[in-house]
């Protein structure tokens, strides 16, 4: 399960990178580009967070969804439900580019974000959180944004692309190939 766990995680990661990519290239959907780094980071963070649970694995990630087109709180099966982050101040609220709900862009990140087999590969990842990859990215997250402190929701921002940013590196070094397994598990 250890190393099956990294090579979904790792594949998983590379497969929703390349079809963000791919979205984002195609006429009128530029506006994207910006965001793939962020919604990479919010991957990780969403492995990182779930607690070992897909539940909370799949709402976290698919609360992307809303929170790209500015909608932090919402009603879902008749419940409340919320965004992770900080709430918004309403400079940062006015200042991001949501998406519109209805546009052709949004469209294609909702396939990528509920694709069935990314889905099932989730629960996959709930696993993730015993290896010591995981590990990495919690103390890294813990580094950049200790849980004793409070940010605001820019500095916040900030430092969780750092976060990822630095573990990407580290990823690239290690070698993206899901296939390489001796790479894979260097990263550990
Ligand atoms: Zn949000």
């Amino acid at each position: 399960m250890h190393l099956q766990s990294i090579l979904t995680s790792n594949c998983t990661h590379t497969g929703i990178k390349k079809k963000l990519v791919a979205l984002s290239n195609k006429k009128d959907n530029r506006d994207l580009q910006g965001s793939i780094r962020s919604i990479i980071n919010h991957f990780w963070f969403s492995c990182a967070a779930c607690g070992g649970s897909t539940e909370q694995l799949t709402q976290r990630w698919t609360s992307l969804l809303h929170h790209v087109c500015g909608e932090h709180e919402w009603q879902e099966d008749g419940e409340k439900k919320r965004c992770f982050h900080a709430p918004l101040s309403l400079d940062d609220q006015l200042r991001k580019r949501w998406l519109q709900p209805n546009s052709q862009v949004f469209k294609g990140l909702q396939a990528i974000v509920m694709d069935k087999r990314l889905l099932k590969d989730l629960q996959q990842l709930t696993h993730f959180k015993h290896t010591g990859a995981l590990e990495v990215f919690h103390n890294a997250m813990l580094k950049y944004l200790p849980k004793r402190l409070h940010f605001a929701y820019g500095t916040m921002d900030a430092r969780t692309k750092l976060t990822g940013t630095k573990l990407l590196q580290r990823w690239q070094r290690a070698g993206s190939d899901c296939t390489r397994n001796s790479k894979i598990q260097s990263f550990i």
